[in-house]
């Protein structure tokens, strides 16, 4: 159409029939803007607030630190851990003691390619650490389970990777074991659930066959991540 004039009263009588149809419908109002999404960055960080001085759970007493997570707010590829060591609760940061070392590596392993810093977000099911290493208990986990949640929605991942028994099986909501999960990726949300071993599981049984089964994972990984972002 040449004519501005005619241009512009073809759109008014299309936004008054849209209107009037909406009026119709029983709409008496319309909204005019919607508040953006945060930015990743901020949501994360506001979560991380509404943690602080955390008291929902008695992992709250023998705690130093509440160790929220880590990496970049724009990754897609998550790493769930089961819940923070002695090196994590002193530091505050997840996976930096051993077990944290050999992750590093781990991803970064050719074929795998994952940047930890750059590609990843790291974070754990509790956000404390239980005394001596135990397993987190099942109170400790629904209290820290809707920051694990919101974590999750924030980064929307394509790819979680679920380090051991207890990440994999609260994810997955089942009691099967990392032996009988690992091997295979599982529809989650918008992405996938990779179980692979827990790090300090492959510490503590350095044998050829765990680390080549920890490698089949991580490369699984790496093909549902391109294949979930389109790259192939
Ligand atoms: N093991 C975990 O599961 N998480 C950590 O952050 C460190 C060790």
């Amino acid at each position: 159409m040449s004519d501005p004039a005619a241009a512009l009263a073809d759109c008014l009588r299309g936004l008054s029939e849209t209107l009037r149809h909406h009026r119709d419908l029983g709409f008496r109002e319309i909204a005019l803007s919607r508040d953006p999404l945060p930015e990743p960055v901020d949501a994360l960080r506001a979560q991380e607030r509404a943690l602080a001085g955390c008291q929902r759970c008695k992992l709250c007493k023998s705690r130093s630190t509440i160790v929220f997570g880590v990496g970049s707010p724009r990754a897609k590829l998550m790493v769930v851990g089961e819940g923070p060591g002695e090196e994590e609760d002193k530091q505050g940061i997840p996976f930096v003691g051993r077990a944290g070392q050999l992750l590093t590596k781990m991803l970064a392993a050719r074929g795998v390619g994952f940047d930890r810093e750059r590609d990843c977000y790291i974070a754990n099911v509790v956000k404390c650490r239980p005394e001596k290493n135990r397993n987190p208990e099942p109170d400790e986990v629904a209290a820290c389970n809707p920051f694990l949640m919101a974590q999750i929605e924030t980064l929307d991942p394509r790819v979680i990777l679920t380090l051991g028994n207890f990440a994999s099986q609260t994810l997955l909501a089942t009691k099967d074991g990392i032996t009988k999960l690992r091997g295979r990726a599982y529809p989650y949300r918008s992405g996938v659930i990779v179980p692979t071993f827990h790090p300090a599981f492959l510490l503590r049984n350095p044998g050829e066959s765990y680390k080549r089964m920890a490698w089949d994972d991580l490369k699984l990984a790496r093909q549902e991540y391109d294949r979930l972002s389109g790259r192939r």
